[in-house]
This record gives structure tokens, C-alpha cells and sequence, in this order.
């Protein structure tokens, strides 16, 4: 007999295999956001559909066909979210955060629906860790933001990430650069699909990131929206690319980078993956989008944020040789406290740390520190060690010893910066 169901299109099981994968992304997210002052939101799954109309935009790809709409039983229509920023403005002002020291700065982590057409790195249910800062306009805040990424693609030692950023000015300087968009286009109006005419029209900024060949061979010689930012954009723009290099965050100013939607100002950046190819090579992205609250219907409040795909991550996560430095295991419950307190310490110093939080059998957790290739592993809790003491073992050289908690950090250090075997 045929099973009666089958795994809905454009979905995927996380299966235990994964999962480490998963909670790798999901612990370093967690760690950095909070270390940066970052509080985690969750907003509802579905939402009125009208929030999502009107943050997307009518005549945006999601809004016109990508959204899982559907009438509740109260006849009301319902939308599954297709996207993290509108949901989290409305539940900053429906709390009352906007009365807080500004700016609040939230993050979240869960899954989104798109009705998308399923391929490699695009999927119907898909996750996303996204931070958003609300409430000051200050560039420092779009740098922080920028740098929160970055640091989570560092600490998961994701290499070969290219950030690109540009901006797009703001309601004083962006008319003008429309204007000269559309004298640009106008000439090939003809030559444009029926799609970009019709951006043309609503909204020319979107001809810049059109995948159709005939606007793609136009694209290279359009105005650049930086030669035509007014006073203010350019010093914020400058004030970004200072903090980036301050920070010592390699960037590439792009100046096709855009987003289409009105409420989007100034700074816009992505994350891109040399192992991704085409319309997929985005690892997330982000911006400012100082008109979005007005938009809504709220108070005029700025805002800056990012979304990042997990699924995109976590293939890289998979092709990825090398494991994480040290993989930490409490031996039972007890030892938990200590195993986090230590493995938070690691991590401010810069090692990449898995710690295990299942209840596996110490085991199954060592299979699994040898599987994802991690250098040591750290025990916590077993009963041979001496008080306060931990163990550490090397899963290369297959080597142990008994160490004082407080040598963990020195000793682990030095045993990370001893060359591993083979490599001479
Ligand atoms: P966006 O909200 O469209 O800017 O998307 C931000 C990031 O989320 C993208 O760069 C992807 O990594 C991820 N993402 C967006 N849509 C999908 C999808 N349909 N399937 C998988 N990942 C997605």
C-alpha cells in the first residue's frame, strides 16, 4: 500500500544528522547577538495578510506570488510569513518598545514560507536568523548590524563570504536618481520584457536587479545610485564604509545593489558566497528602512537590519573539511553549568566551540565530536578527574589529560596552535 502522504514540495525534514549542523548556526547566533546586546523576539507564524501587502509591496514578487494566503475560519485573510522585518515593527510598537531607551535592538530565529519554485538553495519553508535594530538612525548602528553578520559567518568559519554594500539615498536625493534610471532606460523601453517595462513604470530602481538578459546587458552603464546621494546620505554612507574598515571588515562597494520597496533608505548590503552560483549566491542580506514603520501606519521610527538563510549556511556548514576546535561535552547534568561557562570563555578568545546540549550518551557525544572532525574535546564531569579538574582530549593525536578548570583556556590554546598531525 502507498503511504498516504508525502513530504509537502519545497520542504525538508532536519534529520538527527543535521541537527549539529543546526544547532551550530542557531548557538553561534544566539551567542553573538546577546554578547552585542541583542534580545530574542518571537513573532507569530501567520499574521493578518495586510501587514505583509503592505511591507512587501502590491506588486512585489512575494505579494503577487509567493505568499501562503489563505481565510481563516473567521473569514479573515491570514498570511504564513514570508519575511521577519514587518512582523517585528508591529510587535515593537504593539508592546510598547518604541517607549524604551532606543534603540532596542531584537533578534530572531525561525521559519519562513514563500511559495517559491523549489531548486538548489530555494525552498517553500526555509529558515532565518535576523537581527533589527529599532529606533535610531545613527550609521553606527547599520556598522554594528553589518558586523553582527559577519562575525557569524567568522565563527562559524565560513570562508569566502564577500560583503557587498551600497546606498540608495533617501526620500530627498532618491527622485532625482529615478528620474535618471528612467531617462537611462527609456531608449530600450522596447527591447525590455513585459516585466521590465512595468518596473519601469512602478519602479525603475528594480531594473537594476533584473535577471532578464536584455536588462542584465543594460545594467553595467545605469547611473549609480552613489553618484547621486544627497548631503546627509553621503556623509552617513561614509560614516558606514569608515566603521567597516575600522573594524577591519573587508567590503566591496556595489553600486547595483538595490531594494526595490520605497520604506528601504540609505545603507544596503549583502552576504555573498563564492560557492553559491547565480540568482541563488546570496547568503542573506539587509539594510535600512526608515520609512517602513510610517508605512505600517506606526510613528516615523528608523531601523536597520539583516536576514540570513540557514539552509544556504548550512550547506557550506556541510563542504566544509575542517571541524571546530573543540567540541564540549558535559557528562551529565551536574556538569552542564560548568561545560558553558568554559565553552563561552573559549569562545570570547576566539576558538570555535561546539558545546553538545542533548542528554546522548558520553559515546554517542564523542562519535559525534570525531564525526564533525573536531580538534579536542573537552569533558566535563567525569568521575576519574580530580575535583575542579576537566579533561581534554586531543581526537587527532588520541591523546588525554586531567587539567585544572582554570588551565582550560591557556592549555587549549597552546594545543590548538601546535601544528595537527600530518601536517608538518
Ligand atoms: P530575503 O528576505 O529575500 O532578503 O532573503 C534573505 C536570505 O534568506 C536569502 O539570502 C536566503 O539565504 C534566504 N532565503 C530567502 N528565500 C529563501 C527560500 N525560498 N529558500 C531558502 N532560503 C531562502
Amino acid at each position: 500500500m502507498a503511504p498516504v502522504a508525502q513530504r509537502p514540495r519545497g520542504t525538508q525534514d532536519i534529520l538527527p544528522a543535521e541537527q549539529l549542523y543546526w544547532q551550530e548556526m542557531t548557538g553561534a547566533a544566539e551567542a553573538i547577538a546577546i554578547a552585542r546586546g541583542y534580545q530574542r523576539i518571537d513573532t507569530p507564524i501567520f499574521e493578518a495578510t495586510a501587514l505583509f501587502v503592505r511591507s512587501a509591496g502590491e506588486t512585489s514578487d512575494v505579494v503577487t506570488k509567493e505568499m501562503y494566503t489563505f481565510p481563516d475560519r473567521g473569514g479573515r485573510s491570514m498570511t504564513l510569513r514570508p519575511e521577519g522585518t514587518a512582523p517585528v515593527v508591529r510587535a515593537y510598537f504593539d508592546a510598547g518598545l518604541d517607549r524604551e531607551r532606543q534603540p532596542v535592538r531584537l533578534y530572531y530565529l525561525g521559519p519562513f514560507f514563500r511559495y517559491d519554485r523549489p531548486q538548489a538553495g530555494r525552498y517553500r519553508q526555509f529558515h532565518q536568523f535576523g537581527v533589527e535594530a529599532i529606533g535610531d538612525a545613527a550609521p553606527g548602528l547599520d556598522v554594528e548590524v553589518i558586523a553582527l553578520g559577519w562575525r557569524w559567518f567568522a565563527s562559524l568559519r565560513v570562508s569566502g563570504v564577500s560583503l557587498q554594500v551600497n546606498s540608495i539615498g533617501d526620500a530627498t536625493c532618491r527622485p532625482r536618481y529615478r528620474e535618471a534610471l528612467r531617462d537611462y532606460f527609456r531608449p530600450y523601453l522596447d527591447a525590455l520584457s513585459e516585466n521590465d517595462r512595468s518596473r519601469f513604470e512602478r519602479n525603475p530602481l528594480r531594473l537594476l536587479d533584473s535577471k532578464d538578459p536584455d536588462a542584465v546587458a543594460l545594467q553595467a552603464s545605469a547611473p549609480r545610485t552613489l553618484d547621486f546621494l544627497c548631503d546627509a546620505c553621503r556623509r552617513a554612507f561614509a560614516e558606514v564604509e569608515g566603521g567597516l574598515q575600522q573594524g577591519g571588515i573587508p567590503y566591496v562597494v556595489n553600486a547595483r545593489l538595490v531594494r526595490g520597496l520605497d520604506y528601504y533608505t540609505r545603507t544596503a548590503f549583502e552576504f555573498w558566497h563564492e560557492s553559491l552560483s547565480g540568482a541563488q549566491n546570496s547568503l542573506g542580506g539587509g539594510g535600512r528602512y526608515d520609512g517602513l514603520a510610517a508605512d505600517l501606519g506606526y510613528r516615523d521610527t528608523p531601523g536597520v537590519g539583516f536576514a540570513l538563510g540557514l539552509e544556504r549556511t548550512a550547506t557550506i556548514l556541510k563542504s566544509r573539511e575542517i571541524g571546530p576546535s573543540l567540541y564540549a561535552i558535559a557528562v551529565d547534568d551536574s556538569a552542564f553549568p560548568l561545560m558553558q561557562q568554559l565553552a563561552e570563555e573559549l569562545r570570547t578568545r576566539g576558538v570555535a566551540v561546539i558545546a553538545d546540549v542533548s542528554t546522548a550518551r558520553l559515546d554517542a557525544k564523542l562519535g559525534r565530536a570525531s564525526k564533525m572532525h573536531a580538534r579536542l574535546a573537552l569533558l566535563v564531569g567525569l568521575q576519574e578527574d580530580p575535583v575542579d579538574h576537566v579533561t581534554l582530549r586531543d581526537l587527532r593525536l588520541k591523546k588525554q589529560e586531567s587539567i585544572h578548570r582554570d588551565r582550560v583556556l591557556p592549555r587549549v590554546l597552546e594545543m590548538l596552535a601546535a601544528p595537527p598531525v600530518g601536517a608538518a
